[in-house]
C-alpha cells in the first residue's frame, strides 16, 4: 500500500494534481477541503460549524476534520492507497494520522511538496474565484489570511515529516505536466516493481 501526501499553500495546485494522480495511479483521493464543503452543501451539523471558519481563511478544528478521515479510513479497507490532498494541516492532525493508518498496519510512503511563490498563489485563487464558486476565493483579504494560517500552523507539518526522511520538495511552477511529471517522478520510485 502506497499512502501520499500531497502538501502545500492554497492555491498550489494540489486539486489539480491530485485528479490527475488518481487516475494514473488509482489511488483513493483523500481531500478535507471536499469533504468539508460536501458536508456544508448537505447542511451537515459539521458543515456549518465548520463553514464558519472556512469563511474567515481559518482552519477548522483539528477534531472535526480528524475525526472526517477517520470515518473515511474505516469506509475503505479495500483501498490500494490513500492521496490526501489538504491533509494533514497541522502538527496535531499529522501525529493523528500517523496513529490511524499504524491501527491499519501502514503508513505514510511519501511527502511531496509543492512550492509556489506568494503572489502566484493570490493570482491562482483570485482567478480561481472568478469561477469556482468558493466565497474563499474572490476576497483578498481572506486568501491572504488563508496564507498566513498555512505559514503560521501548516508549514510545520513539513518538518514533522522531515524527521522521517519522507520530504520531496517540487517545484509547483511552470506547466501541469511538467509538475505532473516531476511527481510521477517520486511517486514511481516508491511503486513496487
Ligand atoms: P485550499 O488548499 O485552496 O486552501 P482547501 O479546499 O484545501 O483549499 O481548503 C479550504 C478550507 O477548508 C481551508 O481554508 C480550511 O478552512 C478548511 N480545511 C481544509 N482542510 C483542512 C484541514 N486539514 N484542517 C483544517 N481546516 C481545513
Amino acid at each position: 500500500m502506497i499512502n501520499i501526501i500531497l502538501f502545500g499553500p492554497p492555491g498550489s495546485g494540489k486539486g489539480t494534481q491530485s485528479e490527475k494522480l488518481i487516475e494514473k495511479y488509482n489511488f483513493r483521493h483523500l481531500s478535507t477541503g471536499d469533504l468539508l464543503r460536501s458536508e456544508i452543501a448537505a447542511k451537515k451539523p459539521l458543515g456549518i460549524e465548520a463553514k464558519s471558519f472556512m469563511d474567515k481563511g481559518q482552519l477548522v478544528p483539528d477534531s472535526i476534520v480528524i475525526g472526517m478521515i477517520s470515518s473515511v479510513l474505516d469506509a475503505n479497507p479495500q483501498a490500494k492507497g490513500f492521496l490526501f490532498d489538504g491533509f494533514p494541516r497541522t502538527k496535531a492532525q499529522s501525529q493523528a494520522l500517523d496513529a490511524l493508518l499504524k491501527d491499519k498496519h501502514t503508513e505514510i510512503s511519501l511527502f511531496l511538496a509543492l512550492e509556489v511563490s506568494e503572489d502566484e498563489l493570490v493570482k491562482r485563487l483570485l482567478n480561481r474565484g472568478l469561477t469556482s464558486g468558493r466565497s474563499d476565493d474572490v476576497n483578498e483579504e481572506i486568501i491572504r489570511a488563508r496564507i498566513i494560517e498555512y505559514e503560521n500552523k501548516t508549514m510545520v507539518v513539513a518538518d514533522y515529516y522531515k524527521q522521517y526522511n519522507k520530504v520531496v520538495t517540487i517545484k509547483g511552477e511552470g506547466s501541469i505536466n511538467e509538475i505532473f511529471s516531476s511527481l510521477c517522478h517520486e511517486i514511481d520510485k516508491k511503486m513496487p516493481l
